[in-house]
């Protein structure tokens, strides 16, 4: 039998109601929400890096922030370990918290800066109560400082954030999670306000983590490039929802959605003869808001037919673990 995934996640359906306002109730105009997940359906397994990719506004990070229980879900159910969080109580949830952690885009906000790398990486400890005796919290620093590739960590541990590189920032805001020992990462674009010269460094450490075999990581990002290269499997989404998912390589080599398509034409190729013309997508993504009828890419899809104003498509099987949700997947057009 198959081990359950470490996070299983079924349907999620993240909105935010909009206050209507005085006139609004005055004129009982109807009340209006942000759909920004709708019935998002994904796994990450251990040892599993599952990469999460989209332009800003797509809902990527309000899917994360879901998982996380950061902001409530609407419907829809997120299983980590066996437990649904999404109705778990504030108090319930803290002990998981510790087995689910998060990276976060900017380490120089996720740092406090008046506190020196040592402080920063035992807080956590503190706050969930496993700080124990100053030799264990000491060998759990070294350990955390280590795996996140802060060697020799007594460089390091009296250092100020602001005394340290883009990278070590990171790398520090990293071993603060690893010092809870989570089995999830959750990574929200976690190279993108580096310099590209230590981007890699950073994920191939994430990519080191997962390989260990204890650990899932779930990377939000909207670089395809970097999804290709370090993750098992990439989900493409549009506009709150999954357009195309599968195996990595299988989703770049063989994209079968025009949105994926159009993000894969952008990205540059080591093999000037495998360059493919860049297809500009026109207009802005859709307000989620107002998402349009039918297939909610139309508006902007350059080989959108007549049907696609009317029909909403769902993920289909495309082959080799691979689905999309196009009209034309298995007509052989995309
Ligand atoms: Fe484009 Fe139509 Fe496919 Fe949507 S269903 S992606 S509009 S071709």
């Amino acid at each position: 039998m198959n081990e359950p995934a470490l996070l299983e996640v079924h349907d999620l359906v993240t909105t935010f109601p909009l206050r209507r306002g005085l006139t609004g109730a005055i004129l009982r105009r109807p009340q209006q929400a942000v759909h920004a997940v709708d019935g998002v359906s994904l796994t990450v397994a251990k040892g599993e890096m599952v990469a999460l990719v989209g332009e800003s506004g797509c809902g990527k990070t309000t899917t994360a922030q879901t998982i996380m229980r950061q902001v409530d879900a609407t419907s829809g159910s997120v299983v980590f370990e066996g437990t649904d969080v999404t109705t778990l109580s504030a108090g319930e949830m803290r002990p998981l918290r510790r087995r689910m952690q998060m990276i976060y885009q900017d380490p120089y906000e996720s740092l406090d800066p008046r506190f020196r790398v040592r402080d920063a990486v035992i807080e956590p400890l503190v706050v969930h109560g496993l700080a124990g005796s100053k030799g264990d919290r000491e060998a759990k620093l070294i350990d955390a400082m280590r795996r996140a590739g802060l060697t020799p960590p007594e460089l390091y541990l009296d250092r100020y954030p602001h005394e340290l590189s883009g990278g070590q920032r990171q790398r520090v805001a990293i071993a603060a999670s690893l010092v809870l020992e989570p089995n999830l990462l959750v990574a929200d674009e976690p190279v993108s306000m580096l310099d590209v010269s230590v981007r890699a460094g950073v994920l191939t450490l994430l990519d080191g983590l997962r390989s260990r075999g204890d650990m899932g990581i779930l990377m939000i990002t909207h670089d395809l490039s970097t999804a290709a290269h370090f993750a098992d499997r990439i989900i493409v989404m549009y506009l709150g929802r999954i357009v195309e998912e599968g195996p990595a390589r299988e989703v770049v080599r063989n994209p079968q959605h025009p949105y994926t398509r159009a993000l894969l034409s952008v990205v540059p190729r080591r093999d000037p003869r495998e360059q493919v013309t860049p297809q500009i997508l026109v207009g802005e993504t859709p307000n989620p808001m107002n998402i349009p009828p039918g297939c909610r890419f139309h508006p902007r899809c350059p080989v959108a037919e007549d049907r696609c104003k009317t029909i909403d498509p769902a993920l289909v099987d495309a082959g080799a673990d691979h689905r999309a949700a196009c009209v034309l997947v298995g007509e052989g057009k995309p």
